[in-house]
């Protein structure tokens, strides 16, 4: 029989959450059970708190089914909780593009979960169709306005709030809108973004309460006036309306990992085509309640770490005091240049091949001031081998490097003690407050910031703007937002913009194709190579095999 992800879940004593809300120190009074193992916590209600260690979860470039970030995340929170100290992992919410699409759920694996696990990867506590229903009602509301008199003066042609919608469909990532009669709105291209792309899942991400929701919201541009204006939320009038779709939303749910840790998970951002972090206020409310805090940022560290440690950082109290760069044996080959479905095969010296792209992410973490600890997730197919090759690497670098079983045996059990061991060494001898530099500061402009997040994370030979991007850095210097942050959109698969140049790819420019001003969000988003904001399902995606049997339980998600 095979054994995947809802076999463990399955076999797992679930706790009442309001006992994993005791083990978390939060009051009666602060939760809102959804059912009987989850709950919203209420922040107003939380007692003040001290300020926990945070530990950032990253990874090296990853392999298409993802190198066990979360699973990683989750596992180690689990083993650092057995040493006695209070732990709580923040993690962001399953998106259903990719759950039902090519990677699967996202709620950790094997025996390293948050449970349960089949209502986090499907639905959850609503938080995502809250997102797209306010997403879809500002929509609505900027169309309203062109058709009832236009007061504000928008330009039909510049639109450029996109509707969303959770799910992974590229044939809707352009369509016309107002087709028909007169009565039936102005006509006018559009399109459709993942829910995890919309501007409104960053601005509750970065929101460091109710109040600063609301003037995030009421900051965000839709459309452009006849003479290039921006008109914003706040011209709308919408950003009340708007914060009470989202009053829920805005609220961190409480779960529980399998070994009973407490987990937060909030908030979904891809760290591909978005920031790629749970929320601001998941990550402060645990720091508040526990000893350590273990968080995950999107994919590769190129992506997600590069946005954690430039945006998040800046939004809240969020510069980490370890980085675990989480690496695997197959994603090793895969850099190394072995086939993904040959992975599995033992080659040491594919391995050996694969390290510069590891070492490309530890030299970029140290450029942040922070030293990072590789954790080597463990897989049966390893062999001691490979392995001796990442150890004697690891020497020769001056990195903390441990392995951790905590997929197959659990953090829970003594699968990820040393793995903890090692991070809390890290923790112990850190003072990140002193060594933590950004990559710029907000005055620089922003094509010297995308070029200084090309050459010194990616390592471009140059930067290419297109005609359409060239157009927009000068309207967004000319509108004054130039201060803000810069979010890349790029492949998870490479260092450079094409996915198919794996390793430590050098030599290569960085293609810019358009730029998107988020300004409720406080960044820009700079699209590279061919990234779409709308995913596609592939050839054979995840719903294939999920199903619910004659007893009503689900199977197939992993
Ligand atoms: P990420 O967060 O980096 O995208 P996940 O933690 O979601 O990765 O893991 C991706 C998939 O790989 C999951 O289905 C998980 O069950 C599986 N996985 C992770 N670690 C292991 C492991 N050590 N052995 C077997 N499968 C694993
Ligand atoms: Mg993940």
């Amino acid at each position: 029989m095979v054994v995947d992800d809802l076999d463990f879940a399955r076999a797992a004593d679930m706790r009442p959450i309001e006992e994993i809300a005791d083990k978390a120190g939060i009051p009666a009074q602060a939760i809102e059970p959804y059912g009987r193992h989850m709950a919203k916590v209420d922040v107003t209600k939380l007692p003040p708190g001290g300020r926990g260690k945070l530990v950032l979860v990253s990874a090296m470039s990853p392999t298409p089914p993802g190198e066990g970030k979360t699973t990683m995340s989750i596992g180690l929170a689990d083993a650092i909780a057995r040493t006695g100290r209070r732990t709580i992992v923040a993690v962001r919410e399953p998106s259903l593009g990719p759950v039902l699409g090519m990677k699967g759920g996202a709620a950790g694996g094997g025996r390293s979960q948050v449970l349960p696990m089949e209502d986090i990867n499907l639905h959850f506590t609503g938080d995502f169709h809250a997102i797209t229903t306010a997403n879809n009602t500002l929509a609505a509301i900027v169309e309203n306005s062109l058709y009832q008199g236009n007061p504000l003066g928008i330009d039909a042609r510049r639109i450029t709030w996109r509707r969303v919608l959770d799910v992974n469909d590229r044939a809707l990532r352009n369509v016309v809108v107002g087709l028909g009669s007169p009565t039936d709105g102005v006509p006018h291209e559009g399109g459709f973004d993942i829910t995890a792309a919309s501007e409104i899942m960053a601005v509750l991400c970065l929101a460091t309460d109710l109040a600063d929701l609301k003037a995030r919201l009421a900051r965000i541009t839709v459309a452009y006036t006849g003479d290039r204006r921006p008109v914003t939320v706040g011209d709308l009038g919408a950003q009340g309306a708007l914060t009470a779709l989202l009053r829920h939303a805005i609220k961190p749910n409480l779960v529980q990992t399998i070994a009973g840790t407490p987990a937060l998970v909030h908030g979904g951002p891809f760290g591909n085509i978005a920031h790629g972090c749970n929320s601001v206020i998941a990550t402060t409310t645990a720091r508040a309640l526990a000893e350590v805090v273990v968080t995950e940022a999107g994919f590769g560290a190129d992506l997600g770490a590069e946005k954690f440690l430039d945006i998040k950082t800046r939004a809240g109290d969020a510069v980490p005091d370890a980085v675990v760069l989480v690496a695997t044996i197959r994603a090793l080959k895969y850099h190394g240049g072995v086939p993904a479905e040959e992975v599995t095969t033992p080659d040491a010296a594919a391995v050996e091949a694969g390290l510069p792209n590891l070492t490309r992410h530890v030299e970029n973490i140290r450029t942040f001031g922070l030293e990072p600890v590789i954790g080597l997730n463990s897989f049966p197919t390893d062999t001691e081998d490979e392995r001796a090759v990442v150890h004697q690497w690891s020497e020769r670098l001056g990195v903390r490097c441990a392995v951790a079983d905590i997929w197959a045996r659990g953090g829970g059990d003594d699968g990820g003690d040393e793995f903890a061991a090692a991070v809390l060494d890290a923790l112990d001898g850190s003072d990140t407050a002193a060594t933590f530099t950004r990559l710029y500061e907000p005055s620089t402009g922003l094509e010297e910031k995308i070029r200084t997040i090309a050459r010194t994370i990616y390592r471009a030979d140059d930067v290419e703007f297109a005609a359409a991007a060239r157009r927009r850095l000068a309207e967004f210097e000319e509108n004054g937002w130039g201060e803000m942050a810069v979010c890349m959109a790029k492949t998870q698969y490479s260092f450079s913009d094409d996915g198919s140049r794996l390793g430590a790819p050098e030599g290569f420019t960085l293609h810019v194709r358009d730029l998107l001003a988020r300004t409720g969000a406080g960044f820009v988003v700079a699209l590279t190579g061919s990234i779409m904001t709308m995913p596609g399902l592939p050839v054979s995606p995840a719903f294939e095999r999920i199903d619910l049997d004659d007893d009503g339980q689900i199977v197939g998600l992993s």
